[in-house]
This record gives C-alpha cells, sequence and structure tokens, in this order.
C-alpha cells in the first residue's frame, strides 16, 4: 500500500482548525501524524465526536505501518518495538530503533542492585542520552514463586519496561498476574502452549512472544495467524538466535526473511516486530571455561552488532547487565545510534549560547556551526582546555564549517544577525568573536556587519587551548577596536 499523503490524512480530519491537538490547523496536525511527532489520539474531534468513529478507525488503518508496532511497559518509560515502514532506512527512515533488554536470572542473590543499575544506566554520546529499554527477567529457579516474587521486585524497583521470560506456562502467567498493570511482555509462547498463553495475553491485553525453537518459520507464521484469530494485536516474533556452524547464517536469514514479508510483501501474519536474543550464547554453548569468559562475550556482542545492523526490533542480552562489561552496551548504542539515526535530518542542534564551565564577562566567546558533529566536539574541546566560555552557534542548515562556508550557509551577515539575536555583546566586557579556522575568508566582513574584532580560531577545535594561550590578549584587541 502506498504511503498516505498529508492530504489523504487530511480529508478524513474535520477541518475545524480548532488547536486542541496542539498544533495550529488540521493539515499541520496531518503532517504530524505522518512523522509520528502527534497521535490519533490527540485529536479531540476524533476520539469525542461518536460522530467521526468511521473516519477515525479509516485513518487507524491507513495509518498502520506494514510491521505493526507493540508497547511493552507502561507510563515514560514506554517502549514501542517494530511500527517500521521500510525495509532499508534511507528508503524513508526507521522510526522505532532496537530496543535492548538485558537478562537478569529470578533467583540471582543482588537482583534488586543488578535492577537499580540498569535502570540508572545512561551514556552520552554526541548529544544523545543512550540508555537500555527494559529487563529481561530469566525463570533460572525453575521454581513458580521464586519467579513471581522476582517480577514483583522487579516492577517494584524499576518503571523500566519487563519482558518475563519462562517456558513453562503456569509460572509465566503467575508471575504476569502480579505485575500486569505495568504491560510486561511474555516470552514465550510455542506451538504447545499458545493457546493458554495466548489466551491470557488477549483477556489482559499483554503483548506476547511467539517462539520456535527449531527455528521453523512456516511453524512460526501458523502461531502468528492463530494468535491473531485469539484476538491478540499485540505479537512480537521470535524466529531463533544460534551459534555455533552455520548459526549465524541461519539467524541473519530468519530476521531477514521475517523482515522482507512483512514489510515489503505485507504478509500480516510477519508483519511484527522481530527479536533475537544474543543471550542464547551461555544457555547454547555450555562449559565456557573461566579464561575464555571474555571470548564468549565478544561472541554474544557480535550476533548482537549482527542483529542491530539487521534492524532487529528488540534484543535480550546478557553481556552489559554488569558495570564491568559496560564495553558491550557503548559498542552496541553507538552502532545503533548511527543506524536509527533519521537520514532525511542533518544532525543539528538549536542556534543560540551555549555556556562551557562558567562564563563572566570577560570570558571569550567561540562561533561554531549548528552541526551537531561540530559544535558537540567544540564545547568538549572548549571543556577539555578547561576554559569558562559562551559558544555561540549560528544556523549553517545543520551543516558543517568547511562545507557551509562553501555553500554559503555559514556566512558573515547570517552570524551577525545571530549575534544581535541573542545579545551575545550583553554578557561580556568586549566586542570579541573567535570564529573557525575554516572559516578565515569571513572574518572581514563579520567586522563589518558585527562591529567586533574578529579572531580566526584554530582549523581543529582541538587546537583551541594552545591558541587561547597565545592569542587571548583582549585588552590589546579592543584598544585597537577603540582606536578603528
Ligand atoms: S484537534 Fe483535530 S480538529 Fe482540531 S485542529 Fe487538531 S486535527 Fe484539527
Amino acid at each position: 500500500m502506498p504511503r498516505p499523503s498529508p492530504l489523504d490524512v487530511y480529508a478524513l480530519l474535520d477541518k475545524s482548525n480548532c488547536g486542541e491537538c496542539g498544533v495550529e490547523t488540521c493539515m499541520a496536525y496531518a503532517a504530524d501524524l505522518l512523522e509520528r511527532k502527534l497521535r490519533l489520539e490527540d485529536c479531540t474531534h476524533l476520539m469525542q465526536d461518536p460522530k467521526q468513529k468511521k473516519k477515525y478507525n479509516k485513518l487507524k488503518e491507513m495509518l498502520m505501518p506494514p510491521q505493526r508496532p507493540v508497547r511493552i511497559g507502561v507510563g515514560e518509560k514506554e517502549v514501542i518495538i517494530g511500527g517500521e515502514e521500510v525495509l532499508m532506512r534511507h528508503q524513508l527512515t526507521y522510526y522505532n530503533q532496537t530496543a535492548f533488554f538485558l537478562q537478569l536470572a529470578d533467583n540471582q542473590e543482588d537482583l534488586v542492585e543488578a535492577i537499580k543499575y540498569l535502570d540508572d544506566l545512561t551514556i552520552e554520546r554526541i548529544g544523545d542520552i543512550l540508555k537500555i529499554q527494559g529487563i529481561a527477567l530469566r525463570c533460572v529457579s525453575k521454581d513458580g514463586e521464586v519467579f513471581k516474587n522476582a517480577a514483583k521486585k522487579a516492577a517494584e524497583n524499576t518503571d523500566l519496561p519487563i519482558m518475563l521470560c519462562c517456558m513453562e506456562p503456569e509460572f509465566l502467567i503467575g508471575a504476569a498476574t502480579e505485575i500486569k498493570d505495568k504491560k510486561p511482555a511474555l516470552y514465550a509462547a510455542t506451538k504447545d502452549t499458545w493457546e493458554q498463553l495466548g489466551t491470557f495475553a488477549v483477556q489482559n491485553n499483554l503483548p506476547i512472544v511467539l517462539s520456535t525453537p527449531t527455528s521453523d518459520l512456516d511453524e512460526l507464521m501458523s502461531l502468528s495467524a492463530t494468535l491473531q484469530k485469539l484476538g491478540s494485536n499485540e505479537i512480537i516474533l521470535d524466529p531463533g538466535t544460534f551459534f555455533g556452524q552455520g548459526g549465524i547464517s541461519v539467524t541473519y536469514d530468519n530476521i531477514a526473511q521475517l523482515r522482507i514479508a512483512g514489510i515489503n510483501n505485507e504478509n500480516k501474519n510477519a508483519g511484527w516486530p522481530i527479536m533475537g536474543v544474543p543471550a542464547a550464547y551461555w544457555t547454547q554453548i555450555v562449559d565456557v571455561k573461566e579464561e575464555d569468559l571474555w571470548k564468549a562475550k565478544y561472541q554474544e556482542v557480535i550476533m548482537g552488532a549482527i542483529m542491530v545492523s539487521e534492524a532487529a526490533s528488540l534484543l535480550v542480552l546478557n553481556t552489559g547487565q554488569k558495570k564491568e562489561d559496560i564495553w558491550a552496551l557503548l559498542a552496541l548504542m553507538t552502532l545503533r545510534q548511527s543506524i536509527y539515526s533519521d537520514p532525511r535530518i542533518y544532525p543539528s542542534v538549536e542556534e543560540g549560547i551555549y555556556e562551557v564551565g562558567e562564563p563572566n564577562e570577560n570570558s571569550p566567546i567561540f562561533v561554531t556551526s549548528n552541526y551537531r558533529l561540530t559544535k558537540i566536539p567544540v564545547e568538549l574541546d572548549i571543556k577539555a582546555a578547561n576554559l569558562d566560555a559562551y559558544l555561540l552557534v549560528s544556523d549553517s542548515e545543520g551543516i558543517g564549517i568547511e562545507s557551509s562556508v562553501a555553500g554559503g550557509q555559514f556566512n558573515a551577515e547570517s552570524i551577525a544577525e545571530t549575534v544581535k539575536k541573542f545579545n551575545i555583546f550583553d554578557k561580556v566586557n568586549h566586542r570579541i568573536l573567535i570564529i573557525p579556522g575554516m572559516a578565515a575568508r569571513l572574518s572581514g566582513t563579520l567586522e563589518d556587519e558585527a562591529d567586533c574584532v574578529v579572531l580566526v580560531g584554530p582549523r581543529d577545535s582541538s587546537g583551541i587551548g594552545d591558541y587561547m594561550n597565545k592569542m587571548w590578549t583582549p585588552e590589546e584587541y579592543m584598544k585597537e577596536y577603540a582606536d578603528r
């Protein structure tokens, strides 16, 4: 089905332009709805006027991506997986990044501490805060009571979404009943347990994972069709994760086949989020010697990386649950960050004044572009040089210095406008701007446009510390400015 246009959506709205959805017009709402910045539920008219029910249903169907989205958890940390419209990111964009769920055992002694560590875990990278999305609580004890109590403990100690993992349906239902208000995902229903678990999932409106331990995709599709008939509308597919000889190719191939069937061929049984379990390494490859533990962790992380690059919707990981294994998450989150950046948007930041350290009226003003991968390294280099400074970010349409100077997006007039717009010189007792070395040719015009002294800084911001030691003599420059 071709992607609907804003006009297709607009045709089904009541066109009152009431603004109750948070944007001024129904047309703006239609565009934001398609970009998933707003939800159908945000239009009060669609939701509250019974006469609009038919239109609501039509819109819902029209907007449903071929790979349907599934929500796990509740509240701010709820995670949405799947919901993709395209096979390749460059065809449009990916909307929901691979969710990382860290596996914990129901009988581990430090369960609460481990949960709290994962709950707090954040990594900042080029301006993004990277986090894990959930906990996969595994029934290692093989005891229903222990599993149920561990589920309660998990729910009490974190708002992260929880996946309950147990192949014994009674234990799984017992634990899920305790924490169903947290909307946990159930792992997993097989050909032997689908009816009991599927009925429970439908009655309680919970997402359910369908699993085929033998990697039989026909069996998985048949389970999916059956669960949908039962009334389930939140299904996750686990085609299996296999290590050892030939395992990686089977695993990769299964994910690829399901994505093609679901997204490209719009096969309704395959059109659900797909998960992988790199943590399965630790159950499939037994007898890992103490001195080979690091190799085992590598194997798991390599599998995780393969799955992220194949745009799997959710991974269950074991390595990374402890502080000393932070490298594993750092690698996988970095890869994920690259793959899930929106190819339609230059990575940019807001123009304006950014304070580095504790600047005062004597502090220097550095000027840079709003390309995120320029602004953030410059900021870090100023910090690394132990400087308290103002960083004035001018809108270059998200393009880096060299290209935007050449293309005209970073120019003397626009920088001078930013200077005026944010009154940067009101913050200091000088009128000096330090521009990047690569923008040297703008200096003369900028001095006239912004009525200031322009210093040409280093070509590479890593040289800012040395540059300032040698060049920062504001009194001299201001004397020259006064004598002009
Ligand atoms: S709430 Fe609905 S009717 Fe009102 S402006 Fe938004 S989309 Fe239009």
